[in-house]
């Protein structure tokens, strides 16, 4: 295991890094392309916990979620793993791009926020980071996600039901770009469909052990785990080091560059507690809301896609109605064991599980909060009406977009309670007054800390994050010096 111990932590590093999930690693990995002579401290508060160590233990890390935030009573969770790999651990890796005019949710439909940079601005990094993460997709795709180049593997086979949505529908349905092989590479076997993507057994999925592991391993890089980042230290305005707690004791690592990677809700607590005081800090908290569906099929049986979910419909990711309530991606499930096989004799397979991740708006007062305690303390009373119309639009109209189905009924089944996409809290502006970092996720008071991973969104979109923000995470590694 690439981790050393608190007595060999050197007294400078060119960089370091607080937390090991998706931004973290993938800054990691663009800096050290840039600046191949330099050396790095990873600063990681759980622990190392290898592929065979998750599949013997059938979890992702030591600790769960739950206690380590806060939560108001009554409100709803937020999921994310603590440990080295933060959320490439658990992830289902699903990767769509965010779509273009997500980056300019306001000037294009009046609500929301821009973000500083363009999707063509971000495309090239989009295209790298599918690189490095061996992403499969289609290449028709591009119509709704315009692409610089192919996708690395060849897309996973659709369902029946998928194949019946294409015909009918080829500029909206699409298998899905997910970081799981077709392919087999090197010692990742290909998708086994097995429906435990978090614990993904053949090692089919991206994850931090399986891609950065030998970067970790690498004489530039020194891994500290259970090291806790408590504040970023800091001298006439700019960032010397992290502070952090380790084996009961506390300790400084400097560096002339210091990034804090550590999720959404414990980043703003770490700035927070560096005396970053913002009027925004901590606040404009979110993620999507999910609406599911059980589609009962009349003479079409499903699961016999390629992968536990192989299509997004893209019907209602963008266009006018987004003025007044939330944009929607539409997911087609091709495993059971959410809502089971039907009962009835023969029609075991005729159903269909649906999901629809539909846009919030981020609001002021979902947020981070520091109350003095050990953790940070989160509250998220509300959704917005915006969100609601969303999820009511989905339900109205779900009938329409599924006419291509030999549709029996459709089953509303409860929304789930978390999309399990920590954003906003450290969100990234072109206004200081009004956001915490800039485009190159450089921190708009101290120029040489960074903030890293899905805490700088500034609007919701409907895309799940972590394509994303590996792809911000590769553009600011690009970016330092310029
Ligand atoms: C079950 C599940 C399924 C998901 N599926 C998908 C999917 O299919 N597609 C998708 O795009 N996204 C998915 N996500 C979301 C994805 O995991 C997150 O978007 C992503 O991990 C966010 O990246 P990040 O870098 O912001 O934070 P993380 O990846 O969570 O990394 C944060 C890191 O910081 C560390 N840390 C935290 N606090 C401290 C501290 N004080 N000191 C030191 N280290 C600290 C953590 O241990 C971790 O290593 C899923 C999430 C869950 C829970």
């Amino acid at each position: 295991m690439p981790i050393i111990s608190s007595e060999s932590v050197q007294e400078r590093y060119d960089l370091v890094i607080a937390g090991t999930g998706f931004g973290s690693l993938f800054f990691l990995h663009g800096y050290l392309e840039r600046f191949p002579q330099h050396r790095v401290l990873l600063l990681e508060w759980g622990s190392y916990r290898d592929q065979a160590w998750q599949l013997k233990h059938r979890r992702n890390g030591d600790r769960d979620a739950e206690g380590m935030y806060v939560r108001q009573p009554g409100q709803k969770p937020w999921a994310f793993t603590i440990g080295f790999g933060g959320g490439t651990n658990c992830w289902w890796a699903v990767t769509p791009r965010l779509a273009p005019n997500d980056f300019q949710l306001k000037s294009r439909y009046g609500v929301g926020e821009d973000w500083p940079i363009t999707y063509e601005e971000l495309e090239p990094y989009y295209l790298a980071a599918e690189r490095v993460m061996l992403v499969s997709g289609p290449e028709e795709l591009a119509r709704r996600y315009p692409r610089s180049g192919p996708f690395p593997q060849p897309p996973h086979n659709l369902s029946t039901a998928d194949k019946r949505m294409q015909a009918a529908s080829p500029d909206h349905h699409f298998a899905i770009p997910t970081a799981r092989l077709r392919v087999p590479v090197g010692q990742r076997a290909a998708c086994c469909n097995s429906m435990v993507c978090n614990l993904c057994p053949t090692g089919a999925k991206f994850s931090g052990l399986n891609t950065f592991g030998g970067l970790v391993a690498d004489d530039r890089v020194d891994l500290l785990t259970n090291a806790r980042v408590r504040a970023v230290e800091k001298q006439a305005g700019h960032a010397t080091g992290l502070r952090y707690d380790h084996a009961g004791r506390q300790a400084v690592a400097r560096a002339p560059l210091v990034a804090v990677g550590c999720n959404a809700i414990h980043t703003p607590f770490i700035l927070m507690r560096s005396g970053l005081e913002h009027p925004v800090l901590g606040r404009y908290l979110h993620e999507k809301s999910v609406a599911q569906f059980e589609v009962l099929l009349d003479g079409i049986d499903h699961f016999d896609g390629g992968i536990p979910t192989t299509a997004c419909n893209t019907s209602w990711v963008d266009g006018e109605h987004r003025r007044e309530a939330g944009a929607a991606m539409v997911y087609f499930i091709n495993h059971y064991n959410l809502y089971g096989l039907r009962t009835e004799w023969g029609r075991w397979r005729q159903t269909l599980p649906v999901e629809a991740f539909v846009e919030d708006i981020p609001q002021a007062s979902n947020r981070v909060i520091d109350d003095g305690g050990d953790l940070p303390v989160v509250e998220h009373a509300t959704r917005t009406r915006y969100n609601r119309k969303g999820m009511q639009r989905v339900a109205e109209l779900l009938p329409e977009l599924l006419s291509p189905l030999p549709v029996e009924r459709i089953v509303p089944r409860p929304e789930l309670p978390t999309g399990y996409h920590i954003q906003g809290t450290c969100r990234m502006g072109r206004e200081p007054d009004a956001s915490i970092v800039d485009a190159d996720l450089r921190h708009h008071q101290v120029r040489n800390l960074l903030v890293l991973g899905t805490a700088v969104w500034p609007s919701c979109g409907t895309a799940n994050p972590s394509l994303t923000a590996a792809a911000l995470s590769l553009r600011a590694a690009d970016r330092l010096g310029s």
